[in-house]
């Protein structure tokens, strides 16, 4: 779970998927209102998962499964990813070159 690194506030999960779905690099911290960032670590986790979602999605196609089905099974995906995204992502207190 998010964690600040300003004031170790422990995110609740509600205020962690709050975040997750507000975009923008810094988020602010909702007990001390310093900006954190996600590491890159995590964001390249991120767009790994991404990534896979494509190539998973790219390969029903492939063998021909309707794209009504590819479609319904990527948006499952994007929910769990979304439900897991304050386990998969850690804070830092700066920002961090991507690679
Ligand atoms: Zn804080």
């Amino acid at each position: 779970m998010f964690q600040c690194k300003h004031c170790s506030y422990e995110y609740t999960y509600k205020e962690a998927l709050g975040m997750a779905s507000s975009t923008g690099v810094g988020k602010r911290c909702p007990n001390c209102g310093e900006t954190n960032y996600y590491t890159a670590r995590s964001r390249r986790k991120g767009m790994f998962i991404t990534m896979l979602s494509v190539l998973f999605v790219s390969a029903l196609n492939f063998f021909e499964v309707p794209m009504s089905i590819s479609i319904g099974i990527l948006f499952i995906l994007l929910i769990g990813y979304y439900l897991l995204f304050p386990f998969l992502f850690e804070l830092t207190d700066q920002e961090e070159p991507l690679w």
